[in-house]
């Protein structure tokens, strides 16, 4: 038997047995959960919930599961767990494919290739676009879990043996415990904790994110242009399609209306190199770029008596790490669980417990990383692109491997 097939096995004992302990140990005490976000952590949280027999209720601002493209890595853990919960058929279905990767300077000249056949030989790893992960997680989560789109909690008062919750449309609800799973803009984090205990580290950066017209045939393929203060990615979607992820050095914080957001790529991007601009181009104009500047989330504690935060709400690692989907799906598991055996306030320091320390060695790690793809002078730039030429490809093998070889 292969090891991921024994892990999955391993998997499904574990499922067995929570849903064992569900419907005896703590149902009465941990009966009624709700989940504020129906992201990668707040579905995973509800299907591992559901599996244990319960029927959390889930709330999602946005009016429908939203469609952010960019990619992402499931890997490791987060792997494993996604296969003990059955959902490796319909997420190999929509794997994006891409079997190559290069790193490129602003005259086109290439610094790197990987080959991912040979980096990722060995090892559990699957990539998809966001949406694809969401529309496989809701597809799961709709018919276990009451997900309501087009909400979101407006006041959270806690009592010793619960929690009661108000709706933007008026109505309240009393749950047993809730978990905030609604991203780096977390409203939960926003409503239950002190904000001295909120601290958000600013990486100086701004993101945008968008689909293209494939007009320059990159063929499974992820494409990076580094600059001086500014960052390129480009993938090959499922559909043969590009997306975009763009980077720049910035310290506004007030995001642009979708209607604004295509000038103000042109503006951050203004004097960049010919094959940069003509992407910047060929982004939409009518909306349809997501933009957000790029934050991590630094807390003391990630619970606060009955309510506790998971994946972005918690964290937010950014786009930087990689591994930003795997710590939500991580963490919402390693939550959950805890949730099944325990009281709330025990459960959510045990679920602390498993993940602060792999978390508090990707942050400062995305930090650096998040130089290195964008340095701040030509200075940095040269130096950096001297090591990416000059420096033997293992050694960046060696890096992205042990990076998606652990939890
Ligand atoms: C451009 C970009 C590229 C990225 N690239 C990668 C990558 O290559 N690899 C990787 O692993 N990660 C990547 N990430 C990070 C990854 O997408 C996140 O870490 C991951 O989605 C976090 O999941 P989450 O469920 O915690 O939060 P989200 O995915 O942000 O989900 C939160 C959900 O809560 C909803 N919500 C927000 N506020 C409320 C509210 N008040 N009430 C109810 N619902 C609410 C939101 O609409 C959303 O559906 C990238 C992120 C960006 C922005």
């Amino acid at each position: 038997m292969g090891v991921a097939a024994a892990k999955a096995l391993e998997k499904a004992a574990e499922i067995k047995a929570l849903q064992g302990r569900g419907r005896r140990g703590q149902v009465e005490k941990n009966s009624k959960i709700f989940i504020s976000g129906a992201g990668v952590a707040g579905l995973t949280a509800a299907l591992w919930l559901a599996k244990a027999g319960f029927r959390p209720t889930v709330v999602e601002r946005a009016p429908s599961v939203r469609a952010d493209g960019f990619l992402i890595s499931l890997s490791h853990d987060a792997y494993h767990s996604a296969e003990a919960l059955g959902l490796m058929p319909a997420l190999q279905e929509r794997r994006i494919g891409i079997t190559r990767s290069s790193y490129h300077d602003p005259s086109g000249r290439c610094l790197l290739a990987l080959d991912y056949e040979d980096l990722f030989r060995g090892l559990d790893i699957l990539q998809l676009t966001r949406d694809d992960l969401e529309a496989v997680l809701f597809e799961a989560a709709r018919e276990v879990a009451d997900i309501r789109c087009g909400l979101r909690a407006v006041e959270m008062a806690q009592r010793s043996d619960g929690v009661d919750v108000t709706f933007s449309d008026g109505r309240s609800e009393a749950f047993d415990a809730v978990i905030g799973a609604d991203g780096l803009h977390s409203g939960v984090r926003e409503l239950s904790f002190p904000p001295e205990k909120i601290r958000r580290h600013r990486l100086g950066l701004c993101v945008a994110a968008a689909r293209l017209p494939n007009f320059i045939g990159l063929a499974q393929k992820f494409e990076t242009h580094m600059e001086t203060n500014r960052y390129l990615a480009l993938f090959t979607t499922r559909e043969g399609g590009l997306g975009g992820v763009f980077v720049w050095a910035s310290e506004e914080e007030t995001v642009p209306p979708p209607e604004s957001r295509a000038a103000k790529l042109q503006e951050a991007f203004r004097g960049t190199s010919d094959f940069v601009k003509s992407i910047v181009d060929h982004c939409p104009k009518n909306g349809g770029i997501y933009m957000d500047s790029l934050s991590q989330i630094e807390m003391p504690s990630w619970h606060e008596g009955r309510v506790a935060v998971v994946g972005d709400a918690a964290h937010c690692l950014t786009l930087f790490s990689g591994r930003g989907a795997a710590a939500a799906f991580n963490g919402a598991t390693q939550l959950v669980k805890a949730l099944i055996d325990l009281p709330p306030e025990a459960a959510f320091q045990r679920y602390e417990a498993a993940i602060r320390p792999v978390i508090s060695k990707i942050q400062p790690a995305t930090r650096s990383a998040a130089r290195w793809y964008v340095p701040r002078s030509r200075h940095r730039e040269c130096f950096r692109n001297n090591a990416m030429r000059f420096l033997p490809n293992a050694v960046f093998q060696a890096y992205f491997r042990g990076k998606y070889s652990k939890a």
